[in-house]
């Protein structure tokens, strides 16, 4: 494997720290206005969708580039690429993998575009880890489906135009072979505006809102909107959460956060002096340092992969959880640095409060083990 990048790979890198000069916007945090001007000028130089084939309304970026794009990015503390961070992470690469070509020409264009929001409704009361599980119906009536159940912890679902879900249109769950519901799940694009969905939101540990339950009464959607087979939702959602796991496990966001911590390190003070100045912390700050770089080689190890033909799989496991030990590390390190102030609600204590989150979205530590120890290291099923 070979680390350094060519020199045409350079000067794009250069071209993104250009633009990022010109376009990063001032605020911090910046206003929704900036954000709307960020996004336009991302959108004009076709950044949106960057490794989306062309075809698709994409950028055609090759994936070593759009690394780069995000790390110069992540390194400024620039806002997301586009505002709709579920959509241009899963939803748009499900939609171009087993769309018609009819629903790529209605969805694609409003995704790159920011005039759409989409959510995902995987999860249910009782179905989180065993996703397979999933208990959410829809039945055929005519050509429509009428779907009857409930998601939770569905993120954005209060704000979003659209829910990317996953039904149980047949199989059996009770079965003793687990063929028979992996095979019974379609995936269905739902308006969030349709008659019978209800939202209700759930606040989280810091008082802000970010998830939901959502219930369907009866909700009718055209068969037009599934998308993929009937009964083929799981090789849907497999990819789908392999290019979840992919942005969670990115390095890049640790990268600023660790900078956020130096920053912390040189206010904050320990027995009199600067707190970085402290062997402890500066041990900590190196061992953070260590992880995130282990983080990162490994993610262009999965990149190696991909560009050999490969769709992300299985090595996004090991930096999720390398990622869930690292929040938790991190988080606790800064509350430790802010004393007594901890306890006052601010941006970095309710960081702190929200890092759980990021642990257990897109599946929990234990299942990453799980997957790990299954299908890269092959030890018996759990
Ligand atoms: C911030 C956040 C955002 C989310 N956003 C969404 C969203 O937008 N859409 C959506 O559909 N879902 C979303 N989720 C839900 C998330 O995917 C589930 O919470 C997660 O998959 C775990 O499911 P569960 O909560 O039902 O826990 P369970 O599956 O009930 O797990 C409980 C505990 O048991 C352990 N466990 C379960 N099975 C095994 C096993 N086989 N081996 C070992 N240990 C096991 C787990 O590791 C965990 O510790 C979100 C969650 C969070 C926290």
């Amino acid at each position: 494997m070979d680390f350094h990048f060519t020199p045409e790979e350079n000067a794009f890198r250069d071209t993104v720290r250009a633009f990022i000069d010109e376009h990063l916007p001032a605020g911090s945090p910046p206003s929704p206005s900036e954000i709307e001007t960020w996004n336009q000028a991302l959108a004009e130089q076709g950044w949106i969708g960057f490794a989306w084939p062309k075809e698709a309304g994409g950028y055609g970026g090759g994936l070593i580039e759009q690394f780069i794009l995000k790390e110069e990015m992540a390194a400024c503390g620039a806002p997301p690429l586009g505002s709709d961070f579920m959509g241009l992470q899963w939803v748009g690469p499900a939609i171009i993998a087993n769309g018609t070509e009819k629903q790529k020409a209605r969805f694609l264009p409003d995704l790159l575009g920011g005039r759409s929001i989409w959510c995902t409704g995987y999860s249910e009361p009782d179905v989180g880890s065993d996703l397979a599980s999933l208990q959410c119906r829809a039945e055929c009536d005519g050509d429509t489906y009428v779907i009857n159940g409930s998601k939770i912890w569905t993120t954005l679902a209060h704000m979003a135009s659209w829910i990317f879900m996953m039904v149980r249109t047949g199989g059996d769950v009770s079965s003793p072979d687990p063929r028979a519901k992996y095979g019974g799940i379609t995936c269905l694009l739902v308006p969030m505006d349709s008659a019978g969905i209800e939202i209700h939101p759930i606040p989280n540990l810091s008082g802000t809102v970010s998830f939901n339950q959502v219930f369907f009464n009866d909700v009718r959607v055209p068969i037009a909107n599934r998308l993929g087979k009937e009964g083929q939702g799981w090789m849907v959602v497999l990819r789908a959460l392999a290019n979840e796991r992919s942005g969670i496990s990115e390095a890049t966001e640790k990268v600023r956060h660790l900078q956020e911590l130096i920053e912390l390190a040189r206010r904050s003070s320990k027995a009199g002096r600067p707190a970085l100045e402290d062997p402890a912390v500066r041990r900590a700050l190196a061992r953070f340092q260590a992880k995130i770089s282990a983080m990162r080689l490994n993610g262009m190890r999965a990149l190696t992969k991909q560009l050999g033909g490969d769709v992300p799989s299985t090595e996004t496991s090991v930096n999720k959880l390398v990622r869930a030990d690292l929040e938790h590390e991190m988080w606790n390190f800064a509350m430790g640095l802010l004393g007594s102030e901890a306890q006052v609600l601010g941006e970095l204590q309710s960081g702190s409060l929200g890092y759980h989150g990021t642990v257990i979205g897109g599946g929990t530590p234990n299942i990453q083990r799980n997957i790990i120890s299954e299908r890269i290291l092959g030890l018996p099923k759990d």
